[in-house]
């Protein structure tokens, strides 16, 4: 038997990323880790891969038969493992709020308010004082890049810009934001993928008071791409929102170079977005100027207006 260590469902680049990190650095301190993912990957997550010649972790839902989990980019119940009671939580390594996964034994907790789960990675590599390979190096620098949106999110911090620096030397990258770019470029590609798989392409549940909300979020370089595909989106989302049982679903249209999002809404409550933000959508669509980070600016004032 081995441990795992496993990212949320609907796994995305930081997840992957830092599971596979998090494992490297365990097995060079002794302990028997091995990567997991929740869910299929998204194009982003396999170009990283492909470009540092990794294999994707092994597919793997349930966890009983583990010898615990290291719980990485998230803590909420709902995002992780069906059956996270039937196994040890060895660690959380997370940069989102505190959600609601418990312990019954002592945990390693690494949780700091930076960008990546990977910036907290990597300073868990310097305290063992363990080497970070240079491919291993390479993917958790692309994984910082994806989720600080090449440093334009809100959620950026120094750490996290010290940390891609040191990386990218790491990885012998000598123009990290033009490797970002190429990322985003790959994440812009949505022409022919299927409605839902881009519904659900980067999309959480959570718990807020009770009621679940789902929200999906799509990062491009040029809104235009959505432009024959908002109609579709939203009848989507009212079915996902009924298969779910679901309050409320959003799905976030980033412009990465306007930094705004146009947010979509589908919910039980006809005025959630002007609760939240001040901002009424016309026919389940409103654009917010500045909105780019869904864990530091969409949920916070939503989960506070359904109180
Ligand atoms: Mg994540
Ligand atoms: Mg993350
Ligand atoms: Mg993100």
């Amino acid at each position: 038997m081995s441990a795992y260590a496993v990212g949320h469902k609907v796994p995305d680049s930081d997840s992957i990323c830092s599971a596979i990190a998090l494992s490297y650095l365990k097995n060079a301190t002794g302990e028997d880790v091995k990567p997991a993912r929740l869910g299929e990957l998204s194009p982003e997550t396999l170009f990283i891969l492909e470009k540092f010649g990794f294999e994707q972790p092994e597919l793997k839902m349930t966890f009983a038969d583990t010898d615990g989990i290291y719980v990485v980019d998230h803590s909420d119940r709902i995002q992780g493992p069906d059956d996270i009671d039937d196994t040890t939580v060895l660690g959380i390594i997370d940069h989102h709020k505190l959600g609601d996964i418990t312990t019954s034994t002592p945990l390693e907790c690494w949780i700091r308010p930076v960008g990546c789960t990977n910036t907290i990675i990597k300073m868990m590599y310097d305290f063992h004082s363990v080497e970070i390979p240079k491919d291993i190096a390479g993917a958790m620098m692309c994984a910082i890049l994806s989720d600080t949106v090449i440093f334009k999110s809100p959620t950026c911090t120094t750490a996290d810009i010290k940390c891609v620096e040191a990386l990218a030397e790491i990885a012998g990258i000598e123009d990290y934001k033009a490797l970002g770019m190429e990322m985003f470029k790959v994440k812009s590609a949505v022409e022919g993928t299927p409605i839902r798989d881009l519904v659900l392409r980067d999309f959480k549940d959570f718990n807020m008071h009770g009621k679940t909300v789902g929200i999906g979020q799509l990062e491009v370089i040029d809104l235009a791409v959505f432009n024959e595909m908002k109609e579709d989106f939203l009848a989507d989302m009212a079915a996902l929102k009924e298969e779910g049982g679901r309050h409320s679903v959003m799905l976030l249209l980033t412009d990465i170079m306007k930094e705004g999002s146009e947010v979509l809404v589908v919910s039980d409550n006809d005025d959630l977005t002007d609760k939240a933000y001040g901002k009424t959508a016309v026919n389940g669509k409103v654009w917010i100027d500045g909105i780019m980070s869904r864990k530091k600016q969409v949920v916070p004032p939503l989960q506070d207006s359904l109180a």
